[in-house]
């Protein structure tokens, strides 16, 4: 694998390029493996590259339906926090947080995070005290998150509409500084370079098709597209087909799968600087390197498998945009697009084992998943390897829905990005 530096920039530039070498090789499944993933997205291709280089296991694949990082890793909005409210969310989240501060140099791969702040818009009196409650939660648990005035609002964000007369106003703002956005294909890039360097097979188009036990009820293998491959663990991380892959092995998550938009507008000079969220109306900005300004929408209101989701959505969304930043009334839209989502009932993770020998499950991330990639892997090749779960994922484990110690960011945030 060439390194990326200065000195193999200029000299690959000197030489036509024909120096580079290939990214990741295409592999053909081995027969057996001590690990495999079934989920080439980001938390999959990372879980693969923490447990090559931090476990020494590299008999690992990473098994992919279809291309890796197509899944939502590929399309979704990037925004990266960790600003949640329960102790155990903010542990998870800042985990993550803190890994992406150094990724591009770990990887020696540039996923541009940026981390250019988000805030989130109060709109009414509810929204002020909740936000203000988490702004104190956050600060207890070492998070950085801070109030601001509408004014100051409009003072990070000049795109932001602070009218009073507004039909929802700007009542305030918290504002969580070392938040921001990343380039997602270059974090599947960039764990599956890494993983792929250290000996980690990525089998690209091969559906896992089941998941076979043995007599003793332990994990066999899976079976694939192309036969079967034996395996000592199998860890799945297949984003909106968790429920269906882990059904074959006789596994009932609690998730409901729905659609999730997004899109984007034509490109215009930088003109929005941070991720700006507004959780009353919903709508949620921020501006890629390209220029683009990139849209989240909502979850469609019913569970489907249809990756593409409905117009009412992107309707409504446009119309909250138009609402907080009216000075993008006359911008036109270039694309939408849709990923399935996988949601818990308390919309928060499931990390952990399960209740079959040698079978991890990485799932329920819903619409919030890619701001946790790093931290997630690092802690999912962590439960692999040790067959325990890590001290910050193990309050996410599949028994709290039965316990019932659940950690609920839904009631808690109302929005989950
Ligand atoms: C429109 C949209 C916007 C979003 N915005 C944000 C955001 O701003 N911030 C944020 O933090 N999160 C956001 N998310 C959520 C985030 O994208 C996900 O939580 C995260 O990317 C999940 O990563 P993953 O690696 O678990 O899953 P994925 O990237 O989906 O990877 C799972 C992989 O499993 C594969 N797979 C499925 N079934 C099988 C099978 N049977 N055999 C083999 N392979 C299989 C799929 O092909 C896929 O590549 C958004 C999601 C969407 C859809």
């Amino acid at each position: 694998m060439t390194k990326f530096s200065a000195l193999s920039l200029v000299k690959n530039a000197l030489t036509g390029h024909k120096g580079w070498t290939e990214q990741w090789p295409e592999c053909e499944p081995k027969k057996e493996y001590d690990v495999i993933i079934v989920g080439a997205g980001g938390h999959g291709l990372g879980a693969a590259y923490y447990l090559a280089k931090e476990h020494g296991i590299t008999n690992v694949a990473v098994i992919d339906k279809g291309w890796l990082g197509g899944g939502n890793t590929g399309r979704n909005t990037t925004i990266i926090r960790s600003n949640y409210l329960y102790d155990e969310s903010a542990r998870l989240f800042d985990h993550a947080v803190d890994m992406w501060q150094g990724l591009s140099q770990e990887l020696n791969y540039n996923v541009m995070y940026s981390n250019r702040g988000c805030l989130m818009l109060a709109h009414n009196v509810h929204d002020v005290q909740s936000f203000q409650r988490h702004i104190h939660a956050n600060r207890l648990n070492g998070v950085d998150n801070r109030w601001l005035t509408p004014e100051e609002c409009k003072e990070y964000c000049p795109p932001v509409n602070i009218d009073k007369n507004a039909r929802y106003p700007v009542m305030g703002g918290a504002l969580q500084e070392r938040a921001g956005t990343a380039r997602h294909d270059a974090v599947a890039w960039g764990y599956a370079r890494g993983a792929a360097a250290r000996g980690v097979d990525i089998i690209q188009n091969c559906m896992v098709r089941a998941i076979r036990r043995g007599p003793d009820g332990a994990v066999m293998g899976v079976e694939t597209d192309r036969g079967f491959i034996k395996a000592k663990k199998v860890a799945v991380s297949a984003s909106g087909h968790n429920t269906m892959v882990m059904e074959t092995a006789g596994v009932r998550l609690p998730l409901e799968s729905m659609p999730l938009q997004a899109l984007v507008s034509e490109p215009v000079k930088p003109c929005f600087p941070c991720v700006v969220m507004s959780n009353a109306v919903h709508a949620y900005c921020s501006q890629s390197d390209k220029g683009e300004l990139v849209i989240g929408s909502g979850t469609d209101q019913y569970v489907s498998y249809s990756q593409r989701g409905g117009l009412p959505l992107i309707e409504h969304t446009i119309a909250a945009i138009s609402e907080v930043f009216p000075i993008f009334n006359r911008m036109r839209m270039l694309r939408k697009w849709g990923g399935i989502t996988d949601n818990t009932p308390d919309r928060s993770p499931i990390i952990g084992k399960t209740p079959v020998k040698n079978l991890y499950v990485n799932c329920g991330w819903g619409t919030g998943g890619f701001k946790a990639t790093p931290g997630s892997a690092h802690l999912l090749a962590y439960t692999v390897a040790k067959d325990e779960p890590h001290p910050i994922n193990a309050p996410f484990s599949l028994e709290r829905f039965t316990t019932g110690r659940l950690i609920d960011e839904a009631a808690a945030a109302a929005v989950a990005h």
